[in-house]
């Protein structure tokens, strides 16, 4: 077996478990280890650590697999490692929903691999070169152990990039079928486009999220930012919304929003009338809420669920003053007793983090607010306690005084 041996003192961050090991770490390579194949981690002394996927063009140059000497990784490793993740999310009862996470990568042991399932069909991400390594072994795997045919891949993610993997996208298993896929959640009805949409398509972290804005809309005027395809502008008008006004920038995306009202015979559409009112805006939340404000409009529920604008620490003060921007203007934007629904999906901003920037955008907006309720990711994108990194979604509920 190839093996990577570490410097002195660098086992540290192994020895708790922690999934990744990175370049620097790295004293020798012995061996001629591929790309993506299985190497074992060595301490200095030669103990073992770990047995790890090698990526040789990334800074986290291996991932691990096991910590146990005594397992192997090979196609049986596979099978239990997806059977477990199958059997968590079985046992999890999340909400009604044939739409969900199956496989969350290093939180479920399994790093760089992604598992979607949209209805009838999985949707696949190799983002590591181990997982890109198993790419065929871990199909035919998906396919026998969900019971399901078509596996569609999206390993056009730009993480690919850092591990020297071009992008790939397209049917792995069963024929071209349909890209345009609809899912149920919670009684209600989404479109997504598997082939072009964010991520796998939809964003499954925001799930538990969409409902506990559905039970606070009722007879609110609801300004859904970063709508994307409608997931909270959805909700908000089968929880009673009086109005709901969704923006984003992508044309795509508003036009696909549309359409998920339209699919769920939402009040909005069946009687367009002043007071029961779905309209979309395209363009910049940055400009749009500035533009709100010094025309004096006013909401009672305001979303804010922008892109990732840190992906890393070392974005953490940009992503700050991005955050810190639309915050500001919402709770300026906010009626007295209305409700900011604001989040960070930034792996750079810490939730300690973010309350505070939100906490200064409320004093610089010379508001009173509290939090009444803490969000995160839903259930199904688990965090391994031995990998804090994969808690990326924070959110807050705050209600203006
Ligand atoms: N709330 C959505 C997910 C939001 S994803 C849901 O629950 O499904 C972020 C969205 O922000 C994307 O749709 C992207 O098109 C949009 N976006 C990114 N930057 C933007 C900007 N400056 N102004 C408006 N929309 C933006």
């Amino acid at each position: 077996m190839p093996s990577l041996v570490l410097k002195p003192g660098r086992e540290k961050s192994l020895l708790r478990r922690h999934p990744w090991i990175f370049s620097g770490a790295i004293g020798r390579v012995d061996g001629n280890p591929d790309s993506g194949g299985t190497v074992d981690l060595l301490s200095s002394k030669g103990d073992f650590l770990a047995r790890a996927a090698y990526s040789p063009q990334s800074q986290i140059c291996a991932r691990v697999w096991t910590f146990d000497p005594s397992e192997s990784v090979d196609a049986d490793f596979f099978r239990r490692r997806i059977s477990c993740s199958l059997a968590v999310r079985a046992g999890l009862r999340p909400a009604p929903t044939d739409a969900l996470r199956l496989i969350n990568a290093e939180s479920d042991g399994l790093p760089g691999l992604i598992v979607d399932r949209y209805a009838g069909t999985l949707v696949v991400q190799f983002l590591a070169a181990g997982a890109e390594y198993w790419r065929e072994t871990i199909a035919d795997l998906l396919l026998e152990l969900t019971g399901l045919k078509d596996i569609y891949e999206r390993s056009d993610a730009d993480v690919r990039e850092l591990e020297g993997l071009p992008p790939s996208v397209g049917a792995l298993r069963g024929a071209l079928h349909e890209t345009r896929i609809t899912i149920h959640e919670n009684g209600l009805k989404f479109l997504v486009n598997i082939a072009t949409g964010h991520k796998t398509g939809f964003y499954f972290d925001q799930r538990e999220n969409r409902r506990r804005v559905r039970q606070l809309a009722e007879g609110r005027q609801v300004l859904d930012c970063f709508c994307y395809t409608g997931g909270f502008t959805v909700n908000s008008l089968a929880g009673g919304a009086k109005s709901v006004l969704s923006v984003d920038s992508s044309a795509d995306a508003l036009a696909l929003c549309r359409e998920n009202v339209s699919l769920n015979a939402l009040p909005s559409t069946l009687h367009p009338s002043p007071s029961t009112l779905h309209t979309t805006l395209e363009g910049d939340v940055f400009q749009i809420l500035r533009k709100f404000r010094d025309e004096g409009r006013q909401f009672d529920l305001i979303i804010l669920d922008p892109p990732k604008f840190a992906p890393t620490a070392a974005q953490a003060d940009k992503a700050a003053r991005g955050y810190k921007d639309i915050n500001l203007l919402a709770f300026k934007l906010l009626r007295p007793g209305g409700i900011l629904v604001t989040f960070s999906c930034s792996g750079g901003v810490s939730a300690e983090l973010f309350q505070k920037i939100v906490a200064g955008a409320a004093l610089d907006a010379r508001v009173d607010a509290q939090i009444v309720e803490y969000l995160s990711q839903a259930p199904d994108h688990p965090v391994a306690l031995n990998f804090p990194e994969g808690a990326y979604l924070k959110g807050l509920v705050c209600r203006k005084a």
